[in-house]
Parts: C-alpha cells; sequence; structure tokens
C-alpha cells in the first residue's frame, strides 16, 4: 500500500483524501491542517490522523480538543507521496520541504508549470509523469478542455481552437469570493488556460479568453475548434461516448415538435448528480451538451460544462499510480481509478 499524506485539507484535498481512502493500492496516511476549523471534523470522522502545519498550532488544536499527530515535515517523513493541495502559489515553496524528506509530491493548478517540471493529465500525457518525484495536476479548466480535446486532435488533427471559459467566482464554501453582481472579463488575453492545455497537450494551437460569473455551480466552455478534415457531429459524439470521464447529456429533450427543458444548465446537472447519489453530489465527469454541438465546414462548436471542486480528484490518484510505478499504461489506472469511484 502507498502511503500517501495530504497537506492542505480544503475543497481539493479532503476530496483527494476520500478518492485514496477507496483504492486498493493506496492508504491517506495523514492530512495537514493550519487551524482547527470545521473541515477538521470531516478529517476526524474519516479517522485520519491530523498532523499541524507547524510547531507553534499545535497548542491552538489542542486547545480544541485535537489531537495532532505531529508537523507536517513528520508527515512529509512518514509518507511516499504528498498530495500539496494548499492555495495557489503557496504549495511550490513546500518543494524544499519535499526533498528534505525524500518525498514525492503531486502538486495542483494553482502552482506554475515551470517550477514543477511535468504537468499531468491521465488520456493526454501519463507517460510523462511514470517514475517522477514531482508532478503537478493541471486546473479544472485545463483538465476539462484537454479530455475533450484529445479525442478529437488525434481523430481529426486541429488546426486552432479558441474557447471562452465562463468561470464560476468561487465554490460554493467560499461566501468572501465575488463578483456578487456582476460580470468581470479576464483582460488578459490569450487568458492562461490556453498555455496550461499546451502542458499536457504540448502541440496543440489555442487561445483562451475569460470572464467570471456570479455562481459557484461549475464552469461552462464555450468552444470552436478547426479541424484538418470536416467534423461529423455523430462521429464527434460517439468518440466522446468512448472518452473516459466525458459524459454527453441532453439539454433538452424533443416530444414531437415540443422541446421540453432536462439539463439545460449548471443547476440541472449538479441536482442530477445529486439525485444520482455521486459522493458528495460531485460530477467527476466533463459534461458535454449532445445538442450543443456543431459542425459548419471545418469547425466544430460545442459547450462543457466543469465540475471545477472534483474533475481532478480522479487525476491526482492516475498521478499517484504513474508516479510510484504501480501501472504503466495509462488506460488500465484510468479504468482501476473510474472502478473504485463509481465513474460512469
Ligand atoms: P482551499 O482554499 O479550499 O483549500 C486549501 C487548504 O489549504 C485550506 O484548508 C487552507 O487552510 C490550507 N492551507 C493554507 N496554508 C497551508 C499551509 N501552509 N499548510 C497546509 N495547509 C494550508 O483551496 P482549494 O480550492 O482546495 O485549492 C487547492 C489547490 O487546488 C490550488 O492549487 C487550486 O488552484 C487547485 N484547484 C482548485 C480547484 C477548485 O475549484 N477549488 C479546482 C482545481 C484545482
Amino acid at each position: 500500500m502507498i502511503k500517501v499524506g495530504i497537506n492542505g485539507f480544503g475543497t481539493i484535498g479532503k476530496r483527494v483524501a476520500e478518492a485514496v481512502t477507496l483504492q486498493d493500492d493506496m492508504t491517506v496516511v495523514g492530512v495537514v491542517k493550519t487551524k482547527p476549523t470545521y473541515e477538521v471534523q470531516g478529517a476526524l470522522s474519516s479517522d485520519y490522523a491530523i498532523f499541524a502545519s507547524t510547531s507553534e498550532k499545535i497548542p491552538f488544536f489542542e486547545k480544541q480538543g485535537i489531537e495532532v499527530s505531529g508537523v507536517t515535515e513528520d508527515l512529509v517523513s512518514m509518507s511516499d507521496i504528498i498530495i500539496d493541495c494548499t492555495p495557489g502559489k503557496l504549495g511550490v515553496n513546500n518543494m524544499e520541504m519535499y526533498k528534505n524528506g525524500n518525498t514525492k509530491a503531486i502538486w495542483q493548478g494553482g502552482e506554475k508549470h515551470a517550477p514543477i517540471g511535468v504537468s499531468f493529465n491521465a488520456l493526454t500525457n501519463y507517460n510523462d509523469s511514470i517514475g517522477k518525484d514531482f508532478v503537478r495536476v493541471v486546473s479544472c479548466n485545463t483538465t476539462g478542455l484537454a479530455r475533450t480535446l484529445h479525442p478529437i486532435s488525434q481523430n481529426y488533427g486541429i488546426d486552432n481552437v479558441q474557447a471562452v471559459m465562463v468561470r464560476r467566482s468561487g465554490d460554493p464554501k467560499d461566501s468572501d469570493r465575488g463578483p456578487l453582481n456582476s460580470i468581470e472579463p479576464v483582460l488578459n488575453v490569450p487568458s492562461h488556460h490556453g498555455p496550461d492545455v499546451q502542458t499536457v497537450i504540448s502541440d496543440l494551437n489555442i487561445q483562451t479568453m475569460a470572464v467570471k460569473v456570479p455562481t459557484t455551480i461549475m464552469h461552462v466552455h464555450c468552444i470552436i475548434a478547426k479541424l484538418n478534415k470536416k467534423p461529423n457531429v455523430k462521429d464527434v459524439l460517439s468518440l466522446w461516448e468512448a472518452t473516459p470521464r466525458v459524459n454527453l447529456l441532453d439539454g433538452f429533450l424533443k416530444n414531437g415538435e415540443t422541446e421540453i427543458r432536462n439539463l439545460p444548465g449548471t443547476a440541472e446537472i449538479m441536482e442530477l448528480a445529486r439525485d444520482l447519489s455521486y459522493r458528495r453530489g460531485d460530477l467527476n465527469q466533463i459534461a458535454v451538451w449532445r445538442d450543443g454541438v456543431h459542425a459548419l465546414d471545418d469547425k466544430l462548436y460545442y459547450y462543457q460544462a466543469i465540475h471545477q471542486e472534483s474533475d481532478v480528484v480522479p487525476e491526482n490518484i492516475d498521478a499517484i499510480r504513474a508516479m510510484l510505478n504501480l501501472e504503466s499504461n495509462n488506460m488500465r489506472s484510468i479504468q482501476k481509478t473510474n472502478k473504485a469511484l463509481g465513474i460512469t
């Protein structure tokens, strides 16, 4: 069993911890918390050992009646691999600590590619991470773009992709985030998403823009891909049907001449995930609106929705397998992870 430590137990950290416990080849040896806030209750109820981020923090935990098993360095030294889920741009500062502990580490998409050197998507570049010590799992948006563009690139060849990311402004728990009643364009063009996709599909010509909207429920991507061959919508849909972690959904159902609202937006999609009793009501798969896929000449148009809190979770599991040489074939790891997490 691979011993996994989780550094940073927020939105992503708690989900990755839970996903690790559902695998038969790895186990959680502990989680690092900076403060004994409410999220520590979830860690305790899952029986994870709690580590304080620094020794100065230990009395704060003890005052709340929470027993700690040590500090971050202790967890690092007892783990085969650390999943660093601390806030973006902060995690990379921990690299020296992981090096000193001779412990492998995975960072998340809030970090830049350069200092880590290898970025990961299970479908597109699993092999680059085999046996590596330090890897970054790309962001939720990048993961979504990589998953749907990869089969198109393999089967049609892509001349160029133009995409707009309509981004949720915060996660459901982030009551301090905004905008609350405004739509904010991200004024840097191209946005960072396009270059980020190139860290996992190196030869892709892609430019992106982004806007932030006042919702906590999913990102939506509007994508136009100019292909090397004219796309056929039926064929494209069957490619995505065969792609793991991509689900096709119907926005509207036809009843004769009448169109019935089915899953027209992100609210209904997440309600479906809750109806199906997916863990935490998460949707690890990328949702593509079947009736939003169109072909005009050599261009393919489609919309997809990304559950930002959870699409990267199975990717972290596959990255562990690659780095620890547990599985050399990406599809076998993806299938194993999907089965354990109930991803259909
Ligand atoms: P979060 O704020 O929900 O969780 C971060 C956790 O780390 C918090 O519990 C915080 O208290 C803790 N922390 C802060 N400093 C720490 C330290 N020094 N040591 C240990 N723990 C510390 O953040 P998140 O959304 O889970 O994001 C984590 C990473 O995942 C970021 O790189 C982010 O960009 C990336 N990511 C986030 C999302 C998302 O939508 N939330 C999606 C994909 C990737």
